[in-house]
């Protein structure tokens, strides 16, 4: 059952919808066209489905709006965030908007973010937490457990603002390797966030963490592990 407006785009429902929409919408030179801007969306991860007639509070539960497909948009991630910026949808304040981004270590998560956000975005990503608060002497990887707490409780209170949208912040991406279902659905509800997943396949996150300093692999092979039982990667 769906309790809330973010709630949607989590269900059962809206993925598969959305599945079908991308099918449906395939041409016949297999190219998904951003049906903003025109051009192909390449990646997965970088198409979302938008709502022309906005979902609010009030309509979710009306499948006219929520599930309608004329009513469905399937957009570049940056095309949508144009969208939104430019008609500052239900008047005065723009909704704010939260993502969770997750996927393996060397998966290009960073990367994708910084390409699609702009300078009134949150990233909230917990490795630079640490370099933040941790001393040169412990490298790259090292984390002191000694300092687990503090760089939890920071997190804590960067969550907490997000989930209750203080600031005026346009959009926020909390940025993780969340590899466990039950956990990034359970964080993006408190959060009413999307989740999106950046799919790299393993062996090019592997051989992307053989071309970095230190022993990225190790944390690539954990992630998998971890990941991989009845999970649903797609
Ligand atoms: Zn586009
Ligand atoms: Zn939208």
């Amino acid at each position: 059952m769906i309790g809330n407006k973010h709630e949607l785009y989590h269900s059962k429902e809206w993925e598969r919808l959305l599945k079908q929409l991308k099918l449906e919408r395939t041409n016949s030179d297999g190219l998904l066209l951003c049906e903003h801007c025109g051009k192909p969306i390449i990646k997965a991860y970088d198409c979302i489905g938008h709502h022309k007639a906005e979902l609010t509070d009030d309509n979710y539960k009306d499948v006219m709006i929520a599930l309608n497909p004329d009513n469905i948009q399937l957009i570049h991630f940056r095309c949508h965030n144009e969208i939104h910026k430019r008609f500052g949808f239900s008047g005065a304040r723009k909704p704010q908007e939260v993502y969770i981004v997750w996927g393996s270590p060397c998966s290009g998560k960073t990367t994708w973010v910084n390409s699609v956000a702009e300078k009134n975005d949150i990233i909230l990503d917990i490795d630079k937490l640490w370099s933040a608060v941790k001393s040169e002497s412990c490298g790259e990887f090292y984390k002191p457990n000694a300092l687990k707490d503090n760089v939890f409780a920071l997190r804590d209170l960067m969550l907490d603002m997000i989930k209750v949208r203080r600031g005026r912040w346009q959009n926020a991406y909390v940025v993780g390797g969340y590899p466990f279902e039950a956990d990034r659905e359970r964080t993006a509800a408190l959060l009413g966030a999307r989740l999106i997943f950046i799919d790299t396949p393993k062996e090019i996150c592997l051989q992307r963490a053989k071309e970095k300093d230190g022993d990225w692999s190790k944390f690539v092979e954990i992630w998998w592990e971890r990941a991989s039982p009845g999970s649903t990667l797609k």
